[in-house]
């Protein structure tokens, strides 16, 4: 768990010298540093914090940013930054943003790597000597951790301040910071440290998948899988490749080939614009498949079997999910005229149905943006997906609220462009709309478009094939503003795993936005949301245009630059702009303005 304290009002005591400057060619030194240790050595553990400042050590700047309350609270935030001249990475190496994304990725493993053979041994109570990295899934994302900004690589780590008892412990300090440091600085932030080509490789690697990412569009395609891929993973709790197990082959007939600028050509199952229906036994793999394609919106790393599994990048998973909040959100292209007479055009409740809840999910993908809609039985609700001719029958249509997404994948396809890949196993219905059937055999994907159509021949006007006209779906939620102050202190973040956000005392269950794949995201979107929240909403913007805004700061101004100056002990990593709009939507607070 992350957690984070309100900024403390009252200034730090600093024991410099009033009125220096502290400038880079005035900064605090090692000395400065050293000296300053000695000084409160023993004496009581909160005077570390008038270490809280910059130190030039040299070949690099050592910042000691937010030091911790007590030896077992969470580890104090410092931060390295090593300029160009002793880092030395060539510049081809991070020309470019995802250049520079895969090196920051391949600094970071280093780095862990680094640590974890450190070995540090307790050096006091509590926290005391614990050095801590963020740590690193396989995707390739941008993360606080690492980050090079003009040049300069940051950085930003956790060390647990050592204490004897209550009290400082200034050597066991000294030791990490006058000797493992700068060793490690060497190690994991200096070029020469590195095998070159290494370098070289996973740049490349990052190329080829940006190619292929920029490709998809006009090629058709909403995914490409290359052939040999790895889809299954270890275990429900370990995302590494599944050892042994069948390697991914395109049936021929969806086979594309690929001219890669760096692998060269590359042979895979390009997934076509349009509904694409996955069939097949249970166990079979179907939903392995579908997973990949979900985690596809994000780079992997090398080995790790999905390196070239791309899917375009605002493919939602759409699912069940109920109990979740939904707030002023029109489903009427999914439900209507319930018994209670609530208008579903702005559809509000604290405790959403299977239905409602994937009803809202995907308009709120809509209005996220998604293009692409990934969807699984498994996780579905039963009458959101279907419903037969008999049961029309005998519950005659104006009883019954729901027109389900069968009735509309088509119309959303053609109308407005939107894709969908759905698994399911159990029921014939979507064939009728199918542009691709697929279907998975131990593993194994196979076409068998050919063979349902002439089935389905068989049974004409079986299934109804509506491509009615969508209603027209109303996005212009404008967010009210609230207070979120809490007893007069800041907001306040907590966030557990990739579970949940805690926005003061209000709990935002995130822990079924599959794609929510780091818990540095889950800190991150506490923050952003944070940041909205305080200086973008003014009753007058809507969330798109709030989230858009963000995302152009972002851009604009790097990712750190939304994160505040005391942010938690947690380590942020980037989210896509569509999960940050999936958690507002489930926050109990959120107020919006529908004229
Ligand atoms: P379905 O959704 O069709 O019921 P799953 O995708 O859940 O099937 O897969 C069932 C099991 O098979 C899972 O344990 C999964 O790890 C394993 N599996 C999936 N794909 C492969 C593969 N290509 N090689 C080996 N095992 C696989
Ligand atoms: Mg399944």
């Amino acid at each position: 768990m992350v957690t984070e304290k309100g900024s403390r009002k009252e200034p730090l005591k600093n024991t410099l010298p009033k009125g220096r400057c502290y400038g880079i060619n005035d900064m605090n030194t090692k000395q400065d540093l050293q000296q300053e240790l000695k000084k409160i050595d023993h004496k009581s553990y909160s005077l570390y914090k008038n270490l809280t400042g910059q130190y030039q050590f040299g070949d690099f700047i050592f910042s000691i940013e937010k030091v911790q309350g007590d030896p077992f609270a969470a580890p104090s935030r410092v931060r390295v930054t090593i300029p160009r001249s002793t880092h030395g990475f060539p510049k081809e190496l991070y020309q470019e943003k995802v250049t520079k994304t895969a090196l920051e990725d391949a600094i970071l493993r280093c780095w862990n790597r680094e640590v974890r053979s450190l070995n540090t041994r307790q050096m006091g109570s509590g926290n005391s000597g614990k050095i801590a990295v963020c740590p690193c899934g396989q995707e390739v994302i941008e993360r606080m951790a690492v980050s090079i900004e003009k040049e300069q690589i940051q950085g930003r780590f956790l060390i647990g301040f050592p204490a004897k008892g209550r009290s400082i412990f200034a050597d066991a300090l000294g030791d990490i910071l006058f000797q493992i440091l700068p060793n490690m600085v060497k190690k994991v932030f200096c070029y020469t440290s590195y095998k070159p080509n290494e370098l070289e490789e996973n740049k490349k690697l990052a190329l080829d998948q940006k190619y292929i990412r920029e490709q998809l569009d006009s090629l058709g395609l909403i995914a490409f899988i290359g052939d040999g891929a790895v889809l299954p993973r270890e275990s429900g709790v370990s995302q590494r490749p599944l050892k042994n197990a069948i390697s991914f082959q395109s049936p021929e007939s969806q086979k594309i080939t690929l001219e890669l600028p760096y692998h060269g050509a590359m042979t895979g199952m390009g997934i076509k614009k349009g509904i694409t229906v996955v069939v097949g036994g249970g166990y079979h793999g179907k939903s392995t498949l579908l997973n990949a394609i979900e985690a596809g919106v994000y780079n992997h790393i090398k080995g790790d079997g999905r390196e070239f599994v791309i899917t375009e990048s605002t493919a939602t998973k759409i699912r069940a999910e109920d109990g979740r909040s939904i707030c002023k959100t029109d489903i009427q292209m999914f439900i209507n005229h319930l018994p209670n007479q609530k208008d579903t055009k702005v559809f509000s409740t604290e405790n959403a149905s299977g239905s409602t809840s994937q009803s809202a999910n995907m308009i709120e993908a809509l209005e996220a943006g998604a293009n692409t809609f990934l969807i699984d039985e498994d996780t579905s609700a039963t009458n959101f997906m279907v419903r037969d001719h008999v049961m029309e029958e005998i519950v005659l249509k104006e009883k019954e609220p729901i027109t389900p997404f069968i009735n509309r994948a088509k119309a959303l396809y053609e109308q407005q462009g939107i894709s969908t890949v759905i698994v399911v196993g159990s029921s014939s219905a979507y064939f009728t709309v199918a542009d691709t059937v697929l279907q998975l055999d131990s593993y194994k994907v196979k076409d068998i478009k050919e063979q349902v159509d002439k089935v389905i021949g068989k049974y004409p006007n079986m299934w109804i094939n509506t491509c009615e006209k969508l209603p027209d779906v109303d996005f212009h939620r404008k967010i009210k503003q609230i207070d979120m102050s809490y007893k007069g202190r800041d907001l306040k973040i907590k966030t557990m795993g990739t579970d949940t956000i805690c926005l003061n005392k209000e709990n935002i269950d995130v822990r079924y936005l599959e794609q929510l794949i780091d818990s540095g995201q889950t800190v991150a979107i506490g923050y952003l949301l944070k940041y909205a929240m305080e200086k973008l909403v003014d009753n007058k913007k809507t969330m798109q245009e709030i989230i858009n805004k963000l995302f152009g700061l972002i851009e604009e101004k790097g990712f750190s630059y939304l994160i505040p100056k005391g942010y938690a002990a947690g380590f942020p990593v980037l989210p896509r702009p569509q999960e940050v709009f999936f958690a507002w939507n489930r926050f109990r607070e959120l107020k919006i303005e529908r004229e």
